[in-house]
């Protein structure tokens, strides 16, 4: 079978590679497409050290080809997920308490297994969410880890209906983070990011205000349009100042949830945390739970991802169009028509 893998001087490799037998544990997918995130190309630029030769990719759906003799979870024929959260020890204190993103022997789709950006793949099966009827397989990848990962950072904001909510970055992640917080959870939206194409793109899906933080003071801004400062602010921004920025357009009690992954420190004052007492949480993808949840608002057309079919050839030239701010939405790598 075909995948992409994390190749030499930071390009990705299509190469042909055979699977291994199935586990008692696994189901083998047929994958149908698989989304391009952010976070593939920290990856294969060996951001977060160096795993040449993994193939790429945590939001993958696929269809049920096998099971092995062990799985109840799965049967022939599901569609399921590939997702940044793959496996997880079941046992450890975050898994049971509801945190199981958190598990200390956690798996990475992508990363340290290998990922959804093939013609096939090998599941952990208990760990692989099924899609539910009436939301079709390319919407399904960008829920996968765009949608359920900016889900639960909005969770994690504690905004609250008729609250004021900024988020910050409006590509792949953001712009699904601007339609949960509209559509689901009912907050009033501010959209920021530094590209006009991607205000233009949140305007069209409803934010109530756009910001560009480039041209304008945007927490200076924020703070005299809401009266004080936005409830929450959930930062997909891969850019120190938008951290910032989040921090200082919060009101007092807000929160600033950290998605986005820069390799650089943000600036925290610590009179303004404590005297302000302002909430600062990081936030990683979604358990299997928020999947489901966040799975069912798409299914339900509440949230509608973007998404846009490609043939797996297109990788390099897919991170080089990210690079250079030109995606509306999401790139989707398609293994239907081959
Ligand atoms: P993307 O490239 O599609 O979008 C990033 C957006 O941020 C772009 O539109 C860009 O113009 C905008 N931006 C850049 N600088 C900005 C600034 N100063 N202010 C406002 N906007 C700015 O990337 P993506 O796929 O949405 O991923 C975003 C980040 O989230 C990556 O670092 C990725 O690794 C990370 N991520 C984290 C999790 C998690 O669980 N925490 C999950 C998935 C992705
Ligand atoms: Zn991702
Ligand atoms: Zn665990």
């Amino acid at each position: 079978m075909k995948a992409a893998t994390v190749g030499a001087d930071k390009r990705v490799a299509v190469v042909e590679k055979d699977l291994r037998p199935l586990k008692a544990n696994e189901a083998l997918l047929k994958m149908e497409c698989c989304g391009v995130c952010h976070t593939d190309l920290h990856v294969k630029n060996g951001d977060f050290g160096d795993v040449t030769g993994r193939v790429l990719g945590h939001e993958g759906i696929g269809r049920v080809v096998e099971v092995g003799s062990d799985v109840t979870s799965l049967k022939i024929g599901d569609r399921a997920s590939v997702a940044w959260m793959f496996e997880a020890c079941g046992k450890c204190e975050y898994c049971v308490n509801g945190q199981e993103t958190l598990c200390r022997s956690v798996i990475n789709a992508g990363y340290t297994a290998d990922g959804g950006m093939a013609e096939e793949c090998i599941v952990t099966a208990d760990y692989a969410v099924k899609v539910p009827d009436g939301l079709g397989s390319a919407e399904a990848s960008s829920i996968t880890c765009a949608g359920v990962t900016t889900y639960k950072a909005i969770k994690e904001s504690n905004v609250k209906p008729g609250q004021w909510i900024a988020i910050y970055g409006l590509g792949g992640l953001g712009n699904l983070a601007l339609q949960y917080a509209k559509e689901v959870f009912n907050c009033k939206v501010i959209g920021l990011d530094v590209n006009d194409l991607q205000l233009d793109f949140a305007k069209e899906l409803g934010a109530d205000v756009v910001i560009n933080p480039a041209k304008e003071d945007a927490a200076k801004k924020i703070i005299e349009l809401t009266d004080g400062g936005a409830h929450g602010a959930v930062v997909t921004a891969v850019s120190k100042a938008a951290f910032n920025s989040a921090v200082d357009c919060v009101r007092a009690a807000g929160t600033i949830v950290a998605v986005g992954l820069p390799s650089e420190s943000m600036d925290l004052n610590i009179p303004r945390l404590v005297l302000d007492g302002i909430k600062v949480v990081g936030s990683l993808v979604g358990t299997r739970n928020d999947l489901a949840e966040a799975f069912q608002f798409g299914a339900e057309g509440k949230v509608v991802p973007k998404v846009h079919m490609r043939p797996l050839e297109d990788i390099n030239d897919i991170f080089d169009e990210m690079i250079d701010g030109k995606i509306k939405g999401r790139m989707v790598i398609d293994f239907t028509d081959k």
